[in-house]
């Protein structure tokens, strides 16, 4: 596994006008980095559309926020794989620690859209993170299998090789967050790959393990260079463009990549 997955996810942060910008931007960095850098975006529901257009003759990915596993139905609200796909998206974010909290969010919901994403091929990135009060009870890594199992309910080998799994401790994410020791991170990265071993035998090795959670220009080149972490989910810190070229190229410089 030689690639490294750097990318972002705006939130409910950049509009249309912003997000084009940004891109723009993004596509002429993207083009003095390494291959082996993955990189990816993951914009608006709005915003998709006309950032497609910016991504599509690049080796950038082009992700979204969240999405509903029918195909189609009074779903109010909701966006659907078959639309998703028909934009040519290449990711799917799936339960981020807001969904979670906010939206009531579910394991066994993300395990529905996760089988969706399959089956449209896109992939997904599947966020999981245990919360302040789980850590302090030393329940850790209890919670994160029971969040892996269950999200990857069903899954082949054969589907497991399409899919991503960004850790991101619920307590340190956002700017509440308290960054991580990059050695607990090491610890819980070990532990997730076993996880997935477990599940997956062989092809639980190759599925990419990113971390995310108040990744800044202090702290990214440490996570970085741990043994499971195959890449970064930066948020804040990846929103302004020079910020994010900053990382990219220091990355780039430190790592040989
Ligand atoms: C996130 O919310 O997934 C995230 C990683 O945000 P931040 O980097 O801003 O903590």
């Amino acid at each position: 596994m030689n690639k490294i997955w750097i990318g972002t996810n705006w939130k409910m942060t950049k509009t249309i006008a912003e997000g084009v910008a940004f891109t723009k931007e993004l596509r002429s960095i993207s083009e003095a980095i390494p291959s082996s850098i993955q990189l990816f975006i993951i914009p608006s529901h709005t915003a998709l559309v006309p950032i497609k257009e910016l991504t599509t003759e690049t080796d950038m990915y082009l992700g979204a926020q969240n999405m509903h596993w029918e195909d189609s139905g009074a779903y109010t609200g909701e966006i659907s794989p078959r639309m998703l796909a028909e934009i040519g998206i290449d990711l799917i974010e799936l339960g981020h620690s807001e969904r979670r909290q906010y939206f009531n969010e579910t394991d066994v919901a993300i395990n529905k859209k996760v089988h969706a994403a399959l089956n449209y091929s896109i992939k997904p990135l599947i966020c999981i993170g245990e919360n302040l009060d789980q850590k302090e009870q030393l329940i850790s890594k209890e919670t994160l299998a029971a969040q892996l199992k269950v999200c990857l309910q069903g899954l082949s080998k054969e589907m497991a090789k399409e899919i991503l799994i960004a850790y991101e401790p619920v307590w340190a994410i956002g700017d509440q967050g308290v960054p991580a020791d990059a050695a607990y991170v090491a610890d819980i990265h070990h532990f997730l790959r076993s996880t997935l071993v477990e599940l997956f035998e062989e092809v639980g090795l190759t599925i990419p393990l990113l971390y995310g959670g108040s990744v800044n220009q202090e702290n990214f080149l440490e996570y970085s260079k741990l043994e499971n972490v195959n890449g970064l989910f930066i948020g804040r810190a990846a929103w302004d463009i020079e910020s994010f070229q900053k990382i990219l190229y220091t990355l780039e410089a430190k790592l040989g990549v």
